[in-house]
């Protein structure tokens, strides 16, 4: 029973790791943080790293702090909610950074109709170089529309 429930949190925090990531998109990093995540539509510097990449930094410190309160018996659920946290970034990585962005040559042949949709979600983000007016601003969940036709 109680691995049912961890496994209900760990799945629950994942979900609501997306609606997380999209608000902080929508509402954060196109909003007062703007000036963070503004080197990833449009690179103004040489570095492989972007400022942008403050975000990761920012959910690790989450995660890690989840996983603390665990660990002192601060807090039970705090292992599958650090966990989901840490799950949640990995993934967000492997699709954003690396399947979508190519800072790793990796995945370059994922042509799924998922892969398709999500990547073609995203590119229509990076249309929009400016602060305002964005669009498609959810990862691993995005409109049905992207997922029609080639
Ligand atoms: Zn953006
Ligand atoms: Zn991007
Ligand atoms: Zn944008």
């Amino acid at each position: 029973m109680t691995t049912l429930i961890w496994i209900a949190i760990f799945l629950a925090t994942f979900c609501f790791m997306e609606f997380m990531a999209w608000a902080t998109h929508k509402y954060v990093m196109h909003g007062f943080l703007w000036s963070l995540h503004e080197d990833h539509h449009h690179k103004d510097h040489d570095s492989w790293f972007e400022r942008n990449d403050a975000f990761f930094i920012f959910y690790a410190v989450v995660s890690i702090t989840c996983f603390l309160l665990w660990k002192y018996d601060i807090f039970w659920a705090g292992l599958p909610i650090g966990i989901g946290i840490f799950a949640y970034g990995l993934a967000y990585f492997i699709v954003h950074d690396i399947f979508i962005h190519q800072r790793f040559k990796l995945l370059r042949k994922a042509d799924n109709w998922y892969a398709k949709g999500i990547r073609r979600a995203h590119k229509i983000h990076h249309k929009h170089l400016g602060k305002g007016n964005g669009e498609c601003f959810g990862m691993l969940w995005v409109p049905m529309k992207y997922f029609k036709r080639n």
